[in-house]
């Protein structure tokens, strides 16, 4: 049976159900959003959810106070325990990290951030858990928040389908081809032809361009969190990132806490991972409280996880065009934190849709268009820094 839309959107992460949405709200034609798995059953599904404008770039800023405001919104009337605004904490030790972060603060406030260096005795009272004489550098920003990914993934489908896009779940999806103006992508027993196809599969892209004909430069990597409970339960605190140890600890339902650390740096294959935490990562964690979080010495782990996020060779999102493709596009490459940045990239990308925005001002430094060479292998680099680059010291 063959059907046809304007959009077809490849993946029901955050990425390509805010893409979904923002698209919709644009009048733009048909709209069928196609996913193998469930909605967030990808990386959105298994992410911490924490927001920060913390970041090294500002068109990243930018758009993470844009999802930050379209998360509050879509929240607010239904899903109110999805939302938290409970600040951001950065601390280190290192010496050598210290002028990095005094950059930063300099830097964030230049871009309108609301940030302050904390000294030890404010970080007591902001995360009464840890430990903090020892501290040389630290940063707070009051405005951060945590959100749960799927409510918000899954607000943006009910919002989405309200206005007329179409979802298919459960069903595999082939790479497809373009013929004779179109693309012709099977999903299951269904031949759906489309004008134009937006790659959003998360770590799956880099296989997904693959079969379409079309590679990018991406590197799929494993990354873990847990879910614990500590003796004595607080309701909330700032999240909290040692840059040291490379562990962030946010607040949970019930008094509970979930923490993580950051990439590993080796490539994973999204359908073959090992999706339960392993031993060495909670031996991590817990090297991490014994020494800067005293209070969560004893914390019980509830559940450990992994995911797999993508990352790019410079540390930008890929969104736009794929040079030399016709009528493809893609938003991925998160570098693991695309929960805080695809509310405002999709937003970005569906105006570019819309031919109601150039493409390389409007995607800024996560324009796909920037790709003008080949790129070889390269290794998952850490994402979520405090510096530029392709080799972030922080
Ligand atoms: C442990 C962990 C903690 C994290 N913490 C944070 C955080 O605190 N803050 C933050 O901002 N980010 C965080 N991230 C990163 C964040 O989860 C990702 O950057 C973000 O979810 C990416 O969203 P996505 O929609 O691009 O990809 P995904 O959520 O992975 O979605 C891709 C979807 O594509 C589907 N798909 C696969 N193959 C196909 C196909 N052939 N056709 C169509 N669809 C297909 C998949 O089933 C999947 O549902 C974390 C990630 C992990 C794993």
């Amino acid at each position: 049976m063959g059907e046809s839309a304007d959009f077809l959107v490849l993946g029901a992460g955050i990425a390509g159900t805010a893409l979904a949405y923002h698209l919709s709200a644009r009048s733009v034609g048909a709209i069928v959003v196609v996913e193998p798995r469930t909605p967030a059953a990808g990386a959105t599904g298994r992410a911490a959810g924490v927001i920060t404008e913390q970041l090294w770039d500002r068109w990243d800023v930018d758009v993470t106070r844009e999802s930050h405001r379209q998360y509050v919104e879509l929240c607010a009337s239904t899903q109110p325990e999805a939302y938290r605004q409970n600040g951001f904490v950065r601390v280190t030790r290192n010496p050598e990290a210290v002028p990095v972060v005094e950059a930063a603060v300099e830097r964030l406030r230049a871009w309108g951030v609301r940030v302050s260096f904390a000294t030890p005795t404010e970080l007591a009272n902001l995360v009464p858990d840890g430990s903090f004489g020892d501290i040389l550098g630290a940063m707070y920003g009051p405005d951060d928040a945590c959100v749960t990914p799927s409510t918000i993934a899954g607000c943006y489908v009910e919002a989405a389908r309200r206005r007329g896009v179409r979802f298919e779940f459960g069903t595999p999806v082939e790479p497809g081809r373009y013929r004779d103006g179109r693309w012709e992508v099977r999903v299951g027993a269904l031949e759906l032809r489309a004008r134009t196809v937006i790659v959003a599969a998360g770590a799956w892209s880099k296989s997904l361009l693959n079969g379409l004909g079309h590679p990018l430069p991406l590197t799929p990597y494993r990354t873990q969190a847990a879910l614990l409970r500590p003796e004595v339960l607080r309701p909330t605190f700032p999240t909290i990132h040692d840059i040291d140890t490379d562990v962030y600890v946010r607040p949970e339902e019930n008094g509970r806490i979930l923490a993580g650390d950051g990439t590993e740096k080796v490539e994973a294959d999204p359908e073959r991972f090992a999706s339960q935490g392993d031993q060495e990562f909670l031996a991590h964690l817990a090297g991490a409280f014994e020494s800067r979080f005293p209070g969560w010495r004893g914390a019980e782990p509830v559940s450990a996880w992994a995911g797999v996020c993508s990352s790019t060779h410079d540390r930008h999102p890929f969104i736009g065009a794929v040079r030399g493709a016709e009528e493809l596009h893609v938003i991925t490459g998160f570098n693991g934190f695309g929960v805080m940045r695809a509310g405002g990239a999709a937003a970005r990308l569906a105006k570019v849709l819309a031919d109601d925005g150039d493409a390389a001002a409007t995607l800024g430094s996560a324009w796909s268009g920037r790709l003008t060479e080949t790129v070889g292998a390269f290794p998952p680099r850490p994402g979520f820094t405090l510096e530029g680059g392709d080799q972030p010291r922080f």
